[in-house]
């Protein structure tokens, strides 16, 4: 990332236009206001700095600049915003040469898409049209969800792309014509197409239901520089807005039980591609929400390989609720039926949590003397891969099924815990390692910013002369929070701020950008003659109260040192001589 692509694109636009594509703005003095979108409010306390190219939520205390505005709406990470973004400001970034072969990528893509889609409607498609119909899906429909038809015949899309001047070669590379010993011919002939979209809405792949003849039931394209199967999620980009606002995500196995759960209003829904479920997608999903139903076919949802996607998904941080659909019925059937949509509520408010759920998958072997114990040993671990607070709501519950005493179930529990740490610890390393994903980050990055602080950081921040003049140890010490403590200390070295704010989106760091804008919020109330000195004595008199009431306590308690007796005679003498 060069420092002056990204100046030059922050430069270019305007945070006010940006954000207001996103929300409704309302001008309110010097500054715009709205609702916030990251938490829940009835009176707005968003707000977006012109001057400052900022933003700043006085309800949930996030806030930053246009890009870190962009990552927390969209869930994508700064190199995606920053790509994003640089499209809107028409700055071209100098990618390396892999991603410049990556975008003529996404052109090959969509222009199938839209060959694809044209052709669903076209002559030669009665049978395709037929099919959905009887699925429920009307042309209406499929155009709503961008379906495609790929005609019989081996080179419809070839001829096309030929027309088109697109080289077959990358269209191979796209996975949408495959190299044979006879020449390219088309990947999907006869098939209903799918659009897999990545989380910005770019196609990247396809999916294909085949109508009729012979056939595997469904292809897809195959790994390309723009496609991994292991971090997508059919829907992902339709569903992200509704999962936000409602907190979680309905996870299904096929297009078509996705595509007819949003159409009933379960926006919410995504569905994975024919694999197990992956750290990739779990991530994903955590950008959006906390819980994530998972809503399987009966015969699959208990089997090994669908549970233990299950738990990597909930020891990724999610709280996994596993519906149970009645015997041979996918959540297609379900809200296809009559009264179907609130049949499947219900079944979505009955949802049980992971571990009880996999002591039901596990009944027959349970009941059963010769299995029993590796039942209980697969239920046990499990548990033990969750973190322990999680864990520890299940276990009256999970003893009782399992018919242990709860000290015994801890014992194993613990045992079992000692012996994945290891692997455990691995794979936290390897979730930490994913850039502005870890959880970890996105906890502390909430944290509010204290207003004097961040307001004192702030001014530190933007003037230089400042900087140069300000003694370090003198505010150092005024400072209880660690971030702005480490900005401040890090600019009154002589750090560039340009610099820093550069390492912090290397490293996926958003905290800092959110204690600025903050500080700049907070400023607006300050007198700009005296701000400064101002700001300061209030830290010192805070600073001096702490220690009061600590020495007060000391003293209480009959501990306090001569010295500190004296001390604390010298505080109360300044801090009474201080108050107006
Ligand atoms: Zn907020």
């Amino acid at each position: 990332m060069a420092r002056d692509e990204i100046e030059e694109v922050r430069e270019r636009l305007d945070i006010v236009d940006v954000i207001g594509d996103y929300l409704r703005l309302n001008r309110s003095g010097r500054n715009f206001r709205a609702l916030c979108p990251f938490h829940s409010e009835r009176t707005p306390s968003f707000y977006v700095s012109p001057e400052r190219q900022t933003w700043h939520c006085f309800g949930c205390g996030r806030g930053g600049d246009v890009f870190s505005f962009v990552m927390e709406q969209e869930g994508l990470s700064f190199p995606e915003a920053l790509r994003l973004l640089a499209e809107r400001a028409g700055v071209t970034l100098k990618a390396r040469q892999a991603d410049k072969g990556a975008k003529d990528l996404y052109d090959i893509m969509n222009e199938a898409h839209a060959f694809y889609r044209k052709q669903i409607q076209a002559v030669g498609a009665e049978a395709a049209r037929a099919y959905l119909a009887r699925r429920g899906i009307d042309t209406k429909r499929a155009m709503l969800f961008e379906l495609g038809w790929a005609p019989q015949g081996w080179d419809g899309l070839k001829r096309h792309f030929s027309t088109r001047g697109i080289p077959l070669r990358q269209a191979v590379q796209a996975g949408l014509l495959v190299e044979g010993d006879r020449g390219t011919y088309d990947r999907f002939r006869g098939r209903i197409l799918f659009p897999i979209k990545d989380v910005r809405g770019r196609v990247i792949a396809l999916g294909g239901r085949i109508i009729s003849g012979d056939g595997a039931k469904y292809i897809n394209s195959p790994e390309s520089p723009i496609y991994s199967k292991r971090s997508s999620l059919y829907l992902l980009n339709a569903a992200k807005k509704s999962m936000r606002e409602k907190g979680k995500a309905i996870l299904v196995e096929g297009y078509m039980d996705a595509l007819k759960l949003h159409l009933e209003g379960f926006t919410e829904t995504v569905a994975t591609l024919g694999t197990s479920l992956t750290e990739e997608q779990a991530a994903l999903l955590k950008r959006f929400c906390e819980q994530c139903l998972i809503c399987y076919d009966a015969d699959i949802a208990g089997q090994e390989a669908a549970i233990r996607g299950m738990y990597l998904l909930q020891r990724a941080g999610l709280d996994i609720r596993v519906v149970a659909l009645p015997e041979g019925m996918d959540p297609d059937d379900l809200v296809s039926a009559d009264d179907g949509r609130k049949k499947f509520e219900e079944l979505l408010e009955m949802a049980v949590p992971l571990p009880l759920f996999h002591i039901a998958a596990k009944r027959s072997e349970l009941a059963d003397e010769t299995r029993v114990n590796g039942a209980r040993r697969e239920i046990i671990e499990g548990l033990a891969g969750l973190p322990v607070l999680e864990a520890n709501r299940y276990l009256p519950e999970v003893a009782r099924r399992l018919g242990l005493l709860l000290p015994e179930l801890l014992r194993i529990l613990e045992k079992a815990r000692e012996s994945m740490g290891a692997k455990d610890h691995k794979d936290r390393r390897i979730r930490e390692n994913v850039p502005a994903e870890s959880r970890q980050e996105n906890k502390s990055d909430k944290t509010p910013a204290d207003p004097l602080e961040s307001a004192v950081c702030y001014l530190v921040w933007t003037d230089p002369k400042l900087r140069a003049t300000l003694s370090p140890e003198g505010v150092l010490a005024l400072l209880s929070d660690e971030v702005v403590q480490s900005i401040v200390a890090a600019l009154l070295q002589g750090e560039d701020p340009a610099q820093l704010e550069n390492r912090w989106h290397e490293t996926g760091e958003s905290r800092p950008m959110a204690v600025l804008a903050a500080g700049g919020a907070h400023l607006e109330e300050y007198d700009e003659e005296t701000r400064l000195d101002v700001l300061l004595s209030a830290l010192k008199r805070r600073k001096e109260q702490r220690r009061f009431r600590f020495l007060k306590e000391k003293k209480a308690r009959g501990e306090a040192s001569m010295e500190e007796i004296r001390e604390f005679a010298d505080l109360a003498k300044a801090l009474k001589g201080g108050s107006r």
